[in-house]
């Protein structure tokens, strides 16, 4: 069997949740786990908001004009008279059921529950649209099976009984829909799989049931082999190892979200990227397969500073490097590049919530530097060191351009380099001619 996930933007407004219908009934058993409809859980969070101020009236406006929007969306979505009831039911329970968090103490449990209404509505107003059409739809209650555990992990054992004895429950069933996001944890409470939860979601189910394929469907046109906003002649990336994407994720490539890609790669289970728009492009496939000898794409982050510590208290002694990490790791910073000489070590972060505190600590370590405005470039492929050739072409595209820093051997698949924001444009454009369009 296969899941297929759709994210908020594909099913964004009635016509939408129309054309994923139609997708997804060819005749085959599947899982569908959905989003709520695009812009919905940034205003539920909007209302939470209001809702920790202590300002019901503001939290009300909003609720209010949300409802009237998905009044719209249901008559919009149903012919019969008999389903655009049950939508307008539908819809005033859940929004009868926010407001009732309007009058009492509002804390993180019930933030938890208001967010969790976006998939809850989304998916009932699919299920019953293709009910109404005629298709066998059942609804899967994510919050029955989707758990994390003490530590805030998904919990797979649980999830593999649980979601199995769901299905169990409707065998003869064609389409199951679930809600992606949400979930319950280790105390049993409503609670979330984070923002963009949806494609971990796809990802936990599949390699819950062993699913033939993980399909993430957006309204983007795959991975490019580079930015198309910055660069003239990009290709679409059509195969890509879980590695690969796993480092494109980090690059803000918004069609995946990170924590999706551990659970189909453990389980080998491919996930194939598709587009909404243009169904029938082939998209882009991850699996754990890899294509011998090619560079699949360029990337790049913005926003990222560096931090030099030099001492010479760092030749030829150990520790050193674990004390400059252990500041970091206490201001919960994570550091994603990092270089090391034997006289100073620079790394890379791109939170800098802590950065005047961590700069303090590390003061009492060594002389610091800091270079802001800073941007992560990487190149993505089969990058093993025991190639030759590619890392070259890679330097040579940047021999214009200021390097602060190189990254290369961290995995068979990225060559970092850390250069100023400023020449980012440049420096994916000259990498583009070097690696995809040599004459
Ligand atoms: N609705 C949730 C969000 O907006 C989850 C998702 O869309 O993946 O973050
Ligand atoms: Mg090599």
């Amino acid at each position: 069997m296969k899941v297929l996930k759709f994210g908020g933007t594909s099913v964004g407004s009635a016509p939408r949740i129309k054309e994923v219908a139609k997708l997804i009934t060819d005749g085959e058993q599947k899982i569908v786990v959905l989003s709520a409809m695009s812009g919905t859980t940034n205003t539920l969070v909007e209302i939470s908001d209001y809702l920790y101020k202590k300002n019901p009236e503001g939290a009300n406006e909003i609720i209010n004009k949300l409802e009237a929007k998905y009044k719209q969306h249901v008559n919009e979505l149903y012919s019969t008279p008999e389903y655009k009831q049950k939508g307008q039911e539908l819809i005033k329970s859940h929004f009868d059921y926010i407001r009732s968090y309007t009058k009492d103490l509002f804390t993180l449990f019930e933030e938890k529950v208001v967010l969790a209404q976006g998939e809850l509505i989304s998916t009932a107003m699919m299920n019953y649209y293709l009910q109404e059409c005629g298709v066998k739809s059942i609804l899967l209650p994510a919050l029955e099976y989707m758990r994390t555990d003490k530590n805030a992990e998904p919990d797979p054992v649980y999830i593999k009984e649980k979601l199995q004895m769901q299905l169990e429950l409707h065998p003869g069933a064609e389409i199951y829909i679930t809600q992606g996001y949400i979930c319950r944890n280790a105390y049993g409470e409503i609670d979330n799989l984070q923002r963009g939860g949806s494609d971990y979601t796809a990802s936990l189910i599949g390699a819950a049931i062993n699913a033939s394929e993980i399909q993430i469907w957006t309204d983007i046109d795959g991975m490019h082999n580079n930015d198309p906003r910055i660069v003239d002649k990009t290709a679409p990336v059509r195969h890509l190892h879980f590695e690969e994407a796993a480092e494109l994720a980090y690059f803000g490539a918004k069609i995946l979200h990170p924590t999706c890609i551990q659970p189909a790669k453990y389980a080998n289970i491919p996930v194939r990227l598709l587009n909404t728009m243009d169904p029938t492009a082939p998209g882009t496939m991850i699996s754990n397969d890899t294509e011998k000898g090619k560079i699949k794409a360029v990337a790049a982050k913005d926003n990222i500073t560096a931090i030099k510590i030099k001492s010479s208290r760092m030749l030829l002694a150990h520790g050193f490097l674990r004390k400059v990490f252990e500041i970091f790791e206490s201001y919960q910073t994570s550091i994603d590049m990092i270089c090391t000489s034997e006289v100073g070590v620079s790394v890379s972060i791109d939170n800098t919530k802590h950065l005047n505190e961590i700069l303090d600590d590390l003061k009492k370590y060594g002389t610091v530097t800091v270079d802001k405005d800073m941007c992560i470039v990487c190149v993505v492929g089969d990058l093993e060191w025991e190639n030759v050739g590619f890392e070259a072409k890679a330097l040579d595209a940047m021999r214009d351009i200021p390097v602060r820093m190189i990254s290369f051997g961290g995995s068979n698949y990225n060559i970092s380099f850390l250069i100023r924001e400023c020449d980012k444009n440049q420096a994916l454009r000259s990498l583009s001619d070097a690696l995809f369009n040599e004459e």
